[in-house]
């Protein structure tokens, strides 16, 4: 993975708005209706070189496909695993179920979120590898020549399948959690074999809590978050940390969000899950104020940081200056090297839903390239500068010296301090 070694690299969190005959080609598709492959296959194609274009022109080092020829991050599966079937229901969040009026002027603004989440009715397998194979290759295709600094690929953790697709079949929810990360664990070695960062999506650690699984006490939630990571850090076992990120957010929509967990209640959890980079929500103001917890706790050394410094449910465009006062905070906390600057979640959660406009979601991601620019040259100089500075204390501690030897006319003993001690030569080093 690449590192933030001598500026900060950007990146964000996976889906970018699709263009528009593709999202009905997509929504098609997924409502079981007659769709021309050829031609999603080709317009699929087409349109991840094109994003992972857009993505270098605004700006962005770490790229990715968009998760253009998927409908949803996590109800993508049902064309890969067996054991998916039908329609349910999804469970109103917490924190908007007790506002109608809300909720009707969020539906006009974001459409009717169109997409099914199929049960889980069978024995889950994985049945169809092409998916990810023509993803795969269609990224491959798309970074020949690119610019870009690295590509990464996401990828839905066994958790969030089972918090998007309920569970019918399983008599246990941790049978059934197993089963689905037996079956994603080829989906993930293939994406780390073709020499991509895989990226897995863990809203099931922090979003399920006030949604799929809001039924679950505190406590409950916690234990079976531990257990989620558990079961895909088996699924990953042969992938090094270094090659991957986790990504863990409240949730990809504007609303009250004032049922989220803490994130200090699932830090532990999610410092024990393999990959090396994590990637948090971080810049809107629910969770904002977060970043101070790593000032208490510290980033164990084999982990870095990719936090949100844009929020992706409004259409503001944060200013750069904004953008860099975030990262330089995370920087001051963790150290520059070990943060790459990220969103807060996608910017095309689903096909055909959402409010960012898209043309505005590339001016968020050109303002994140503009404010990492301004973090570089101020991380980066500040310890030029200091380091210069120390030098030329250096120098004159140095010419000091050897004035007093020149001199040598006091005693050794005189030239110690009271306690016997040397006083130090010069500034301390860093
Ligand atoms: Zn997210």
């Amino acid at each position: 993975m690449k590192l933030s070694t001598d500026r900060i690299l950007t990146t964000h969190v996976g889906s970018l708005p699709r263009p528009k005959p593709l999202t009905e080609l997509l929504l098609a598709k997924d409502r079981g209706e007659p769709y021309d492959r050829a031609e999603f296959e080709r317009s699929t194609a087409a349109a991840v070189a094109a994003i992972v274009r857009r993505q270098v022109e605004a700006g962005v080092d770490i790229v990715d496909d968009g998760e253009l020829s998927k409908p949803g991050y996590s109800t993508y599966i049902v064309d890969r695993l067996s054991g998916f079937a039908g329609r349910s229901e999804r469970v109103p969040p917490l924190d908007t179920r007790d506002y109608p009026n809300f909720n009707a002027a969020m539906a006009r603004m974001t459409g009717a979120q169109p997409l099914r989440r199929a049960p889980c009715i069978a024995a889950v397998t994985l049945k169809d590898r092409a998916p990810f194979e023509r993803d795969i290759a269609n990224l491959r295709a798309a970074m020949t020549g690119s610019a870009a600094a690295e590509a990464f690929m996401t990828s839905a953790s066994p958790g969030l399948v089972t918090a998007f697709q309920p569970n019918q079949y399983y008599p246990t929810h941790q049978a059934y959690v197993e089963a689905v990360g037996a079956a994603m664990q080829e989906e993930y070695e293939a994406i780390a074999a073709a020499g991509f960062v895989l990226q897995l999506d863990c809203p099931d650690l922090a979003m399920a809590h006030h949604t799929s699984f809001q039924d679950l006490s505190e406590a409950d939630f916690l234990k079976r978050a531990r257990l989620h990571v558990e079961v895909l850090n088996r699924a990953v076992r042969n992938i090094p940390a270094e090659q991957m990120r986790i990504h863990i957010c409240w949730g990809n929509y504007e609303g009250p969000h004032d049922h989220d967990i803490p994130l200090a209640k699932v830090l532990p959890i999610l410092l024990k899950a393999k990959p090396m980079a994590l990637v948090i929500e971080a810049a809107n103001p629910r969770h904002e104020h977060e970043w101070a917890i790593w000032r208490e706790t510290p980033l164990p050394d084999d982990k870095i940081l990719i936090p949100g410094v844009l929020d992706t449910s409004t259409n503001y465009v944060e200013h750069p200056e904004l953008v860099a006062e975030r990262i330089e905070r995370f920087a001051s906390a963790v150290g520059r090297e070990r943060v790459i600057a990220g969103t807060d979640c996608g910017f095309g959660t689903f096909a055909g839903f959402g409010k960012l406009d898209p043309d505005i979601s590339f001016k968020k991601l050109e303002a994140m390239a503009e404010g990492a620019a301004i973090a570089s040259k101020r991380l980066w100089q500040k310890r030029t500068r200091a380091r210069a500075k120390a030098r030329a204390a250096k120098a004159k501690a140095g010419s000091a010296r050897s004035r007093t030897a020149a001199r040598r006319t006091r005693p050794a003993a005189a030239r110690r301090t009271k306690s016997g001690v040397r006083a130090p030569s010069g500034p301390r080093r860093r």
